[in-house]
C-alpha cells in the first residue's frame, strides 16, 4: 500500500496499525532519507506494541531494546558501512525474541532477516510525507 500522511501523528498512527499486525521475531526495515520520518514511524509503532519511555534514534549505539508485552527492537545502521560476521554477532541479539525495526535497512546488506514488512517514506513537503508499505504477505494494513 501507498499514502501520503499530513503530520507526524499520522504517520505515527499508520505504523500503530501495521505493528498490531506483528509479532516477535518480524523484521520491519523503515527505509528512506534523512529526516523524511522513519524514527517518527518507528515511535508510533512501538508506542502501539506497548513501549512507554521516549523512542528517539539511537546515537551512541546501533541499537534500543525497549521492554514491552512483546520487546521492541530499533536499530539505525546509518554508520555502518557494512557487516562482517563479528558485527553481525553484536546485531543479532537485538533479533531474539522481538519486533526489530531497522532504519537504513540497506547497510546491512544480506546480513538483516527478511522483513515481515518494507517501509519506505519520501518527502513531500515540510508536513506530506509519502509511505510505502510492502510485506512479504499481508501486514494487515
Ligand atoms: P528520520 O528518522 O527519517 O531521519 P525523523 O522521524 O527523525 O526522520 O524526523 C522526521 C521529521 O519530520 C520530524 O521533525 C517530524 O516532526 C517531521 N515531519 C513533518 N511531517 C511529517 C510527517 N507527515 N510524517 C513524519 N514526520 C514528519
Ligand atoms: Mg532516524
Amino acid at each position: 500500500m501507498e499514502t501520503v500522511t499530513a503530520s507526524p501523528e499520522e504517520t505515527e498512527a499508520l505504523a500503530a496499525s501495521l505493528a498490531r499486525g506483528l509479532r516477535a521475531g518480524d523484521v520491519v526495515a523503515v527505509a528512506g532519507e534523512l529526516g523524511a520520518g522513519k524514527t517518527t514511524f518507528v515511535r508510533g509503532a512501538a508506542r502501539a506494541l506497548g513501549v512507554t519511555g521516549p523512542v528517539s534514534s539511537p546515537t551512541f549505539t546501533i541499537g534500543h531494546r525497549y521492554e514491552a508485552p512483546t520487546p521492541v527492537a530499533h536499530l539505525d545502521l546509518y554508520r555502518l558501512a557494512g557487516i562482517d560476521p563479528a558485527e553481525w554477532g553484536d546485531l543479532e541479539p537485538y533479533f531474539e525474541g522481538t519486533v526489530a525495526f531497522v532504519e537504513w535497512p540497506e547497510h546491512a546488506g544480506d546480513w538483516l532477516p527478511r522483513p515481515r514488512a518494507s517501509v519506505t517514506l519520501s518527502h513531500v513537503d515540510e508536513t506530506h510525507r509519502r509511505v510505502a508499505i510492502t510485506g512479504e504477505d499481508d501486514p494487515g494494513v
